[in-house]
């Protein structure tokens, strides 16, 4: 049996067992007597209202979750009549509903019930044993009061977060504190509205009770127009205006949520970054607002066509699109994507004869999400960089991203003006900790020499290189006499140290241009294990560069003086990275790295 047949049939047993014990409560407590002809006509006017305000309940943002004000009636009519009439009403209401929504299966009726039945008979106990009297509202009764409310909510709360529990396989303290956090305050304030309706029957009776549903009825209308303006306001904030599209904001909200369910459940990811081309000239030719026209028919367009298979599409910003394409491999995304260009040049746009190609034609750049993709920022880069590939190749184009081609590199920067950058950084170490200054500039050598002999594109040598230089910036924040030390570190010391690689991310992550550099500051203490921080990311999980950073930067502090821990030869380090070579480091690049040391010592003696 798979976990959801059993939580299929637990839920199945949770229902039946409530179910059985509202029913089996019932029959014991509830006394088949006659009530007075008055009694009768309160009581099916309490059911009637009962029945009205289900039918009219509260909904709450931002869900639409509902709150019907049945609670405040059936807690009423327990404080002034008992519990014996309460479930009469219980029972005529529940005839009612079920008669007049028949769509909702039976069980469902029949649990609903006998979950009302043991809230109320409990709430009513509980009232009973704490001294409430049934004889109109006092305020000698207020202690129990509110127990009743406490054991009503609580009971409701159980019964309702326990199904959730069970039915969509969410975990226990989830459920109960978004139940908890939603519901409170609304919920309490039924309940209390439940004396203001006693105290209303008690000098009313029947006009008290109509005023209350009234005022019940209304205040549903009132919520039900706000919530629907919250919708409509919320839509708004997520769409763009021009083209009805998903607007930039909402699109990264989506995108982190689709990466992330990508990389949990290890299916593919690729998302799409589209530009039309020549679009200057189109709005030059018949202006701006013929301009928008276009955007507006060209985004239904795309619309229409990812709408088929279920993919989000945004206006990326100006004449730029995105595309996400949950559980969908390069190859798919391709195809896709050249259909989508063919049928946008075969559809014809007012005007688009005059563009260039003769009809309406964008570029676009596929970057696949895998599963060392740091984050959303590194894929959308990557989908830029081949979106721009495509226009340099001629435009109406489909361009999947590729690291070993030369457009990475062209739409970078030079590698030796970011050094000078990073090494400026750097030179802060020079009085403070001019270990950490030595120590960066060995290992920026070594990753020099190292991306020589690994197979790495130009983007990647570049990204590693300066990682190597910049990877410790973090330990500025590092106390002085922690960094100095000479003995072995205590525990709470050595808590602050591993922060730099946190610290050295915040440094960085302010300079727009060492954003690629993130993951090596970030990550290189991580271990092939798992066993490393600051997440304790495992193998793949661990971006490449910072796996083979972890291994350069070790072998500089294994070989290197170090206050607290004895200097290795070369040959004692080799040795050290054998033997954690699948533990600490990435076992591909262990021999590499040994051979690449080998030759320059070699050449060097
Ligand atoms: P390329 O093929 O290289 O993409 O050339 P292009 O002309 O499409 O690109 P460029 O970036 O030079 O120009 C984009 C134009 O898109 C410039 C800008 O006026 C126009 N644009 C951006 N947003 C809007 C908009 O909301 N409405 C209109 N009408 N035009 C817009
Ligand atoms: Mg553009
Ligand atoms: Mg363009």
């Amino acid at each position: 049996m798979n976990k959801m047949q059993f939580l299929q049939s637990t839920t199945n047993k949770y229902l039946f067992i409530v179910s059985v014990l509202g029913i089996i409560a019932f029959i014991a407590i509830y006394e088949f007597k006659i009530h007075s002809s008055s009694e009768w006509f309160i009581t099916i006017a309490l059911a009637g209202a009962i029945l009205l305000l289900n039918h009219h309940p509260i909904v709450l943002p931002p869900k639409g979750n509902s709150l019907s004000m049945d609670s405040s009636i059936f807690l009423a009519c327990l404080f002034l009549f008992g519990l014996n009439l309460t479930l009469t009403v219980l029972l005529i209401n529940s005839i009612l509903f079920a008669l007049t929504q028949r769509k909702i299966v039976w069980w469902k009726h029949i649990f609903n019930f006998s979950s009302y039945v043991l809230m109320i008979t409990s709430t009513y106990y509980i009232f009973i044993l704490t001294g409430g009297t049934i004889d109109g509202i006092h305020v000698n009764n207020i202690v129990p009061y509110l127990i009743s409310f406490s054991t009503y909510f609580a009971l409701n709360v159980f019964f309702i977060g326990y199904f959730f529990i069970l039915a969509a396989a969410e975990s226990f303290e989830s459920v109960f504190r978004e139940l908890i956090k939603e519901a409170i305050s609304p919920y309490l304030s039924t309940l209390m509205l439940s004396l203001v309706l006693a105290i209303l029957m008690s000098s009313e009776r029947l006009f008290g009770l109509f005023l209350f549903t009234c005022i019940a009825f209304l205040l549903s209308l009132a919520f039900k127009q706000h919530f629907h303006l919250f919708k409509e306001i919320s839509e708004k904030a997520n769409k763009d205006f021009l083209t009805g599209l998903n607007n930039h904001g909402y699109f990264k909200e989506i995108l982190e949520k689709e990466v992330t369910v990508a990389k949990e459940s290890d299916q593919p990811l690729c998302i799409v970054l589209l530009d039309i081309d020549d679009f200057k000239k189109y709005n030059d030719l018949y202006g701006h607002i013929q301009g928008d026209h276009l955007l507006q028919e060209f985004g239904q367009l795309i619309k229409a066509a990812s709408e088929v298979e279920n993919y989000p599409v945004a206006r990326y910003g100006g004449e730029e699109f995105s595309i996400i394409m949950p559980n969908t491999p390069p190859q798919r995304a391709i195809s896709f994507m050249n259909e989508l260009r063919k049928k946008t040049n075969d559809t014809y746009f007012e005007g688009v004869e005059s563009l260039p190609y003769g009809c309406l034609s964008f570029s676009a750049g596929i970057a696949e999400c895998e599963i060392e993709t740091y984050n959303i920022s590194e894929l959308l880069n990557k989908a830029d960089q081949a979106m721009y590939a495509a226009k340099d190749q001629g435009k109406n184009l489909v361009q999947l991203y590729n690291q070993y081609s030369e457009y990475s590199v062209q739409r970078s920067l030079s590698l030796e003006k970011e050094l000078e950058e990073a090494e400026q950084q750097l030179r802060i170490f020079l009085s403070k900790d001019v270990y950490t200054y030595r120590h960066s500039k060995r290992v920026y050598q070594y990753a020099v020499n190292f991306s020589r002999m690994v197979s790495l594109s130009d983007y990647e040598r570049k990204t590693l290189i300066l990682g190597a230089l910049i990877h410790d910036i973090g330990k500025i924040e590092i106390p002085r006499d922690i960094l100095q030390k000479k003995e072995k570190l205590e525990p709470h010391e050595w808590e602050i140290m591993k922060k730099h690689v946190t610290w050295g991310k915040e440094i960085i992550s302010v300079n727009k241009r060492l954003e690629d550099l993130i993951p090596l500051v970030e990550l290189h203490h991580e271990r092939f294990d798992g066993n490393g921080y600051p997440y304790g990311l495992k193998e793949k999980s661990i971006p490449k560069l910072a796996r083979i950073l972890c291994i350069i930067d070790s072998f500089d502090a294994m070989t290197t003086e170090r206050p607290y821990q004895k200097t290795k030869t070369f040959n004692e380090a080799f040795v050290e990275l054998r033997a954690c070579s699948g533990k600490q480091f990435d076992p591909q690049f262990i021999e590499p790295f040994i051979a690449m040391i080998k030759q320059v010592d070699e050449v060097a003696g």
